[in-house]
């Protein structure tokens, strides 16, 4: 696809490539998902129809025929996240980097990106000093600001709103949330899974796990409603989550199963025998209110609707992926910025999808999608 003449260089201010591709792989690196395209694009929320073509000319099975073709075989798990088999990203890093070498590719690290010089080259910052370099087309694939020790730390923003390009506030996403824990919960219980619970808010409802953390809540389950909790707390100062601890039994099983008689036990033997509620499921449940009630309906809607108040989002850096960035109507269709020759991709762009796969699927498709708009772009002006 290259014209044979262009040299393709890559800068990064770390001093080795992708660190937070290999963080993602600690998790296995799900890297796409296998649901129906249908339901996979909807995942984008409002920027759905803007990624839709990036999208659609990189589709989740084109990520897996692309990682294969590294020689790096795929499967797809229970919930249809999709993993390399050796649940590791640097096999097929590496595969990666070596085929971009062999493709003439040049590498240059320890090269911070400061801007542009006033005859419009490229500024780095090199433990040498400063660089500059001209080039005839520029991607910009930055990263938002989550785990800025890796190396996106946002500070492009300023680097960019100064040429005019518009950017929406970076913000956390898939990230934990504040909650006022007492000092009893936090000592007992900071770092214990809740597993089997399901959580609600905004009529949406996710069944799975979080942690209690001495600060809060984090985890999947709580990742996956993080995007309108953000929000909520954005507009009202609070959110207020519902935790049903037994999401495997309905309100009229429960009671039920609450009816049976008490006999000599305490309330916490109690809880566990019939409802199984113990340890931190128990500890949140005494949280929410110290005395709870022995009346089976009254018992049944604390442990179905047990509200949590969120106080803030965890701060970025701890976040999985950050929203917010170069907005996505500045952008042409290839994925240019309103600088000629200058294109943006991946999670510098204002768009958010939940944790799945779906991350780094649109961070490739985007990338592909502005390479080619480079490649189109020295084409159609050499
Ligand atoms: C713990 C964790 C687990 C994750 N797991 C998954 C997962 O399983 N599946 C998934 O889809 N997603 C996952 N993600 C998210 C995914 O890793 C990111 O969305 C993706 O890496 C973003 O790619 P990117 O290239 O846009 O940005 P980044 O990967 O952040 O890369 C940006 C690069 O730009 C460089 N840079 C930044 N500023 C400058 C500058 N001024 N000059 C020079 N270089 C600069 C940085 O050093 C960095 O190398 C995970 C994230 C985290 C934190």
């Amino acid at each position: 696809m290259l014209a044979p003449h262009a040299e393709v260089h890559v800068f990064d201010a770390m001093p080795s490539l992708a660190r937070k591709f290999l963080l993602a792989g600690r998790g296995g690196l799900n890297i796409t998902h296998g649901e129906e395209f249908a339901s996979f694009i909807n995942r984008f929320g409002d920027a759905r129809e803007k990624l839709r073509p990036a999208l659609e000319a990189f589709t989740p099975q084109q990520v897996r025929d692309w990682a294969a073709g590294l020689g790096i075989e795929t499967f797809e798990g229970s919930s249809h996240r999709i993993f390399p088999r050796q649940m590791k990203a640097s096999p097929l890093l590496r595969a990666w980097i070596q085929r971009l070498g062999r493709a003439g590719v040049s590498f240059h690290m320890k090269h911070k990106w400061r801007g542009w010089s006033d005859d419009g080259g490229l500024v780095f910052e090199t433990p040498e000093g400063e660089r500059r370099f001209r080039a005839a087309a520029t991607v910009l694939a930055l990263g938002g600001a989550s785990w800025p020790r890796l190396g996106s730390d946002g500070g492009w923003v300023p680097l960019l709103a100064e040429k005019g390009i518009r950017i929406n506030e970076l913000k956390p996403a898939n990230c934990g949330f504040d909650v006022t824990w007492s000092a009893h919960l936090k000592a007992r219980f900071a770092g214990a899974p809740v597993k089997s619970v399901a959580l609600e808010f905004g009529g949406t409802r996710i069944k799975g796990d979080f942690i209690v953390t001495e600060t809060g809540i984090e985890g999947g389950a709580v990742y996956a409603l993080s995007a309108a909790l953000r929000d909520e707390i954005a507009s009202n100062g609070k959110a207020l989550l519902t935790v049903d601890l037994a999401p495997d039994r309905d309100e009229a099983r429960l009671v039920h199963d609450l009816e049976r008689p008490q006999g000599k036990s305490s309330m916490a033997n109690f809880l566990r025998k019939v409802a199984g509620i113990e340890g931190a499921k128990a500890a949140l449940l005494r949280e929410a209110g110290p005395d709870l009630p022995w009346d089976p309906t009254q018992l049944m809607k604390r442990i179905k609707h047990l509200e949590l108040t969120l106080t803030a989002p965890r701060p970025i850096a701890e976040a999985i992926s950050s929203a917010g960035g170069v907005a996505l109507d500045a952008l042409g269709t290839d994925y240019v910025t309103s600088i000629p020759g200058v294109f943006a991709a991946g999670e510098m762009l204002d768009w958010e999808a939940p944790t799945g796969g779906y991350l780094l699927t649109a961070c490739l498709a985007t990338g592909r999608a502005a390479g080619l708009g480079a490649v189109n772009y020295l084409a159609r002006t050499r």
